[in-house]
């Protein structure tokens, strides 16, 4: 399940929330009984290496051209 991080804006205190995406844009109360927070940037929990997109071996072509280092 994603985690999520808000802010109290009323006491500037950054709590975690775990809950289903489905409710990712629901309000959370914060731990000091405030209501007044704001949803920070998702933390997801990968493991802590980002998995980079592999790209696909281009058929022939080399991926080389299109970005100007061919001399076109
Ligand atoms: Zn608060």
């Amino acid at each position: 399940m994603p985690r999520y991080d808000f802010r109290c804006r009323e006491c500037a205190q950054t709590f975690e929330v775990t809950r289903s995406m489905s409710a990712s844009a629901d309000p959370a109360p914060c731990p000091g009984g405030h209501s007044d927070t704001v949803k920070l940037l998702a933390t997801v929990s990968v493991g802590g290496r980002s998995a980079a997109p592999v790209p696909a071996r281009a058929g022939g072509g080399g991926g080389c051209c299109g970005g100007g280092c061919c001399g076109g």
